[in-house]
């Protein structure tokens, strides 16, 4: 992301004097790490009376012309120009569109005016509309001075301290904690002491929490796309189960480790913020062999070959048993985790991935997603767990036969990936 250049096509350029020269974005400009230009249309009219706009066809109030309109935009085009036509018939501006905006190297904003602009022109030119709200405002110039500024606020150096764009509402999706300044008591109330306190730990906790209770009440929406592992103070847990597992004739059996699990896995589980991948096997013979393939990488990192990959193996633990697993984790977070059950196939009581999420967000407790190999857990497992995941579905057809690895993939991004 560099410099981004944006032109402003209007008929009223004295809208933006204050906007250019004041503050964030007045600095922005002036330090060159945002090009505005301004272009009026009224210089591009039809006739020498400076006409730009005319009756709309069939009744009704003024519409711009096309030709002003193209006449200005040949005159700023670039090779690489994204025109926008902020309209309240476009889609919603959110932070993805200001994301997607901030990486073009030039965007070109249409104002509209009166009735709104002529559609040939929109059909011809316009690459997105964008609407600012579901309300109508008199013209595109306020519309386009929001997007400008939304956009200059994800332009490196322009907004002072990086954090705070990190930190602001809708970064990773979530909205923003709330923000306290002196005096410490205003009409009697106190800021609260977490943030007087000097723990900037506890500090960033409590803010952290905060972040998330607000998102959780006031803006549920926006969940499905939040990354909430940064939200979560507690260990998140994957656990692959070889015993008590499934057959094809759904018998229970011990099913064998495999490398590419295990290679596989541990670099979701480190992707994504997994504190450990448990891998559950009673067999000792295939616990060493586990400890062989981890031991092997991590002296290949040492030697300097492929460090990625052991510090994605270094999650690895292994148990004998779930019974085990589950111990240790209550005794490293103090407290039981909550357990998920994962399955291929339709169980009464499971729930959907999006009621998890909450789930898990509302708690803040340690959390173990649990996955089975060969034909899936066996049943006496489902019985011990607090939920079941609804299957994992591609919305095709009923083929669902996923690799566990797939499979720990697709949950993993689905409750902890940034959108
Ligand atoms: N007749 C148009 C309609 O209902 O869709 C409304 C035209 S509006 C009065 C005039 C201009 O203001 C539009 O062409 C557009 O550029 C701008 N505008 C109005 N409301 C907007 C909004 N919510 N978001 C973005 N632009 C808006």
């Amino acid at each position: 992301m560099g410099v981004v250049r944006f032109s402003v096509v209007t008929a009223f350029p004295e809208y933006f004097h204050a906007f250019l020269n004041t503050s964030i974005v007045g600095k922005a400009i002036k330090e060159g790490k945002i090009e505005v230009e301004i272009v009026n249309l009224r210089d591009f009219a039809q006739n020498s009376y400076g006409q730009i706009d005319d009756y709309s066809y069939g009744g009704g109030g003024m519409v711009i012309m096309p030709e002003p309109l193209y006449k200005a935009l040949e005159s700023i085009k670039s090779d690489k120009a994204y025109v926008v036509y902020p309209s309240p018939q476009g889609v919603i501006l959110t932070q993805d569109v200001v994301e997607a905006l901030a990486a073009k190297d030039h965007v070109i904003l249409i104002c509209g005016h009166y009735e709104g602009i002529d559609e040939r022109f929109v059909e011809k030119c316009v690459d997105l509309e964008i609407s600012i709200g579901d309300y109508v405002l008199t013209g595109g110039e306020l519309p386009a001075m929001v997007i400008i500024d939304a956009v200059s606020r994800l332009i490196p150096g322009v907004v002072g301290k990086k954090e705070a764009v990190l930190e602001d509402s809708f970064y990773k999706g979530m909205l923003d904690y709330p923000h306290y300044t002196r005096p410490a008591e205003w009409n009697g109330i106190q800021v609260p002491e977490e943030l007087t306190s000097g723990d900037h730990e506890r500090t960033a906790r409590w803010r952290m929490r905060q972040a998330a209770l607000r998102t959780l009440s006031r803006r549920p929406d926006l969940l499905p796309r939040a990354g909430i592992r940064p939200y979560l103070s507690r260990g998140i847990y994957v656990m692959l189960v070889h015993h008590p597992v499934l057959n094809k004739n759904d018998e229970v059996v011990t099913s064998a480790v495999t490398g590419l699990d295990l290679h596989d896995i541990s670099r979701s589980c480190m992707t994504y913020g997994v504190d450990k991948f448990l891998v559950i096997t009673p067999l000792k013979s295939q616990r060493d062999m586990i400890h062989k393939i981890t031991a092997h990488w991590e002296r290949a990192s040492k030697e300097g070959l492929n460090p990625m990959r052991s510090e994605a193996l270094n999650l690895v633990k292994t148990f004998n048993s779930i019974e085990f697993a589950i111990m240790w984790i209550k005794r490293r977070e103090k407290e039981k985790p909550f357990i998920v059950a994962t399955t291929a196939k339709k169980r009464k009581g499971a729930i959907p991935w999006l009621e998890l999420k909450r789930t898990i967000l509302e708690q803040d407790a340690p959390l173990c997603l649990v996955f089975g190999t060969s034909w899936g857990l066996a049943d006496e497992i489902f019985n011990q767990v607090d939920a079941v995941l609804d299957p994992i579905l591609g919305g095709y057809g009923e083929y669902n036969h996923l690799s566990v690895r797939s499979a720990v993939a697709v949950a993993l991004d689905r409750f902890f990936g940034s959108r």
